[in-house]
């Protein structure tokens, strides 16, 4: 089972919202909190994509309100792009963990669950059609732009969208002149070692998403 036994056709963001909290397209929701499907509106011209909601993020319900969020929005404003020219979701939209005391230690989310939650992605591309999408982080990159992507061999570039995706008939949009750019997420730049020089880097790769728009 997938996903796509849930999504409603040509949904309004609301409707895939509403529809993605009885979701069982995996077994992800089993042990979640709740679905955390996106925050943003249909006129955003940046679509940035996470990779799985995080442990505040699965208890709150929204997406990127940890202190990855609060690390992001302020790189966002760094970078140049309004905030509302934002729509930010990620490529799965249960938190996938493991128990380890009474702490929930996340665990990346395997091929099988990408796919499987790919069909909520494809239909808020569809709601959204933007003109730049972020890919943030590995797992995130490699669900649009394919396994063999590497992130931090090609971080920053501008690709075109949907050309470069890893299926990109799922991708096509009627008249979409997108581009897809690769970028670390940021709750990488929260553990680098180096974590001014790694803030820079997320900035200067926004900067390029942000000279898109223009
Ligand atoms: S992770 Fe995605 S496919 Fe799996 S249950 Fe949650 S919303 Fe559905």
């Amino acid at each position: 089972m997938t996903a796509a036994d849930f999504v409603p056709d040509g949904a309004d963001l609301d409707t895939l919202r509403a529809a993605a909290r009885e979701c069982r397209g995996c077994h992800l929701w089993e042990d979640a909190t709740q679905t955390v499907f996106s925050r943003g509106g249909p006129r955003a011209r940046v679509v940035m994509v996470g990779e799985q909601p995080g442990d505040v993020e699965d208890q709150r319900g929204e997406p990127f309100v940890g202190p990855a969020g609060v690390l992001l929005r302020r790189a966002v404003g760094d970078a140049g792009i309004d905030p509302e020219d934002i729509y930010i979701t990620n490529a799965v939209k249960h938190f996938k963990f493991r128990r380890q005391g009474k702490r929930r230690i996340h665990q990346t989310p395997d091929r099988e669950e990408i796919v499987a939650c790919r069909p909520w992605l494809l239909a808020e591309f569809a709601q959204v059609a933007p003109r730049v999408v972020v890919a943030l982080g590995a797992t995130a990159a490699q669900a649009l732009l394919g396994p063999s992507f590497r992130v931090t061999k090609q971080r920053g570039m501008l690709l075109p969208w949907p050309e470069s995706a890893y299926h990109p008939e799922d991708f096509a949009q009627p008249g979409g002149s997108a581009q897809v750019m690769a970028t670390l997420h940021p709750s990488a730049i929260l553990r680098a070692d180096d974590r001014e020089t790694a803030y820079k880097g997320l900035v200067a790769d926004l900067a390029v998403a942000a000279g898109a728009l223009r």
